[in-house]
């Protein structure tokens, strides 16, 4: 096997390696089946239990309530910020709320603004989205058809880091970096939904949990595949589903609870290595600046700056030449973005710690 890189990329991003070595022995032949889950009908008993396996894991992982259902999407997170409005606009009394964070708000409120108008209920862009409202700063419009949030903020870096409780809004959750990458209060959402490729699998499938009563607010006029009701009701078989992405993350769902052992486990895991890099950024005499508030710092994307963009092109090269790979930031905040995802191992972030501290004691 060639040699693996460290991988900070922040999506498509580093997968199990457990993972990768078991779709590539079963890739030519399913056990039992004969033929790779490239090659199998999506209606055929085969892949209807790969299908069941990864919503019963899901369920189980995070909690889901009975009353949930979880749906295999296609069109990644973008096709949900209009998929989002176009379902659950309709028929409420008041606009939905958005709360924006960082940039992929930024961007579900650009297609949600295509569909209705909507409320800003804050907006982090003074501060250049280093930070995240305290509660006491945004309440929910009543009677609001939705409020959105993006629970982790994969360009800046910035996560909440619980559920917030919005009452009887429902709140509508775009958790595409983090989801899995710790247990949550499912009952607090309306809808969840996330793509896949930077905590839960590969590009191309996109995981929604929704509450069930939220479904009959889908209008029959919608185009079928933009109908998360049709969806429902055809448990995502309504069209040819994504059909390996749900068998990567039915593997994915399976490493974390048989070899990591539950997203409690993993919830700490995420701490202690985001901790580990944030230590070196609070102890390096300002070499480093971290762009989050230490309050709402990213378990998932470390994001930073050096003295200046000369250091940072430096500390790049350098890095990639130690096999530490893609930790160049989003073009849209510059820096240093490292990207340590469920799947980053600790040597990864051992690698990159030890690095920065001989970077910094080296150019400061
Ligand atoms: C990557 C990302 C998206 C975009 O996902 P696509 O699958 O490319 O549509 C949206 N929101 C967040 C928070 C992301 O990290």
């Amino acid at each position: 096997m060639p040699e693996r890189i460290f991988n900070f990329s922040a999506g498509p991003a580093v997968l199990p390696l457990p993972v990768l070595e078991q779709a590539q022995r079963e890739l030519l032949a399913l056990p039992g089946v004969g033929a790779s889950v490239l090659e199998i009908s999506h209606r055929g008993k085969p892949f209807q239990s790969i299908l069941e396996s990864a919503k019963s894991r899901l369920k189980s992982l995070l909690g889901v309530p009975d009353h949930y259902r979880i749906l295999f999407l296609q069109g990644g997170a973008r096709l949900q910020f209009s998929m989002v409005p176009m379902n659950l606009m309709p028929g409420s009394q008041a606009p939905p709320d958005y709360v924006l964070t960082g940039s992929w708000g930024k961007n579900a409120v650009k297609e949600a603004e295509k569909v209705g108008p909507l409320n800003i209920v804050w907006d982090g862009k003074d501060t250049n989205y280093d930070r995240l409202p305290s509660p006491e700063a945004w309440r929910p419009t009543p009677q609001a058809a939705y409020v959105h949030i993006t629970s982790n903020e994969t360009i800046q870096g910035v996560q909440f880091s619980d559920d917030p409780d919005t009452g009887d809004v429902p709140l509508v959750c775009d958790a595409s970096s983090d989801i899995l990458h710790r247990p949550l209060n499912v009952s607090r959402y309306g809808l969840l939904y996330a793509c896949a490729q930077k905590n839960a699998g590969p590009a191309g499938v996109t995981i929604v949990i929704v509450r069930e009563d939220l479904l009959a607010r889908s209008q029959a006029s919608l185009p079928g595949y933009l109908s998360y009701q049709l969806h429902a009701e055809n448990n995502s078989l309504w069209n040819t589903p994504p059909s390996f992405g749900v068998y990567m993350v039915d593997l994915v769902a399976r490493w974390l609870q048989e070899d990591i052992g539950g997203l409690e486990k993993m919830h700490a895991q995420n701490r202690e290595q985001a901790n580990s890099l944030y230590e070196v950024l609070d102890n390096t005499n300002g070499f480093y600046r971290g762009h989050a508030q230490p309050n709402c710092r990213s378990l998932m994307n470390v994001t930073f700056r050096l003295p200046s963009e000369e250091l940072e092109q430096r500390f790049l090269a350098e890095a990639e030449g130690q096999g530490l790979s893609s930790l160049k930031g989003h073009r849209s905040v510059g820096g240093i973005r490292a990207s340590i995802y469920n799947a980053m191992p600790w040597e990864g972030v051992n690698a990159l710690r030890g690095f920065m501290q001989d970077f910094a004691t080296r150019n400061a």
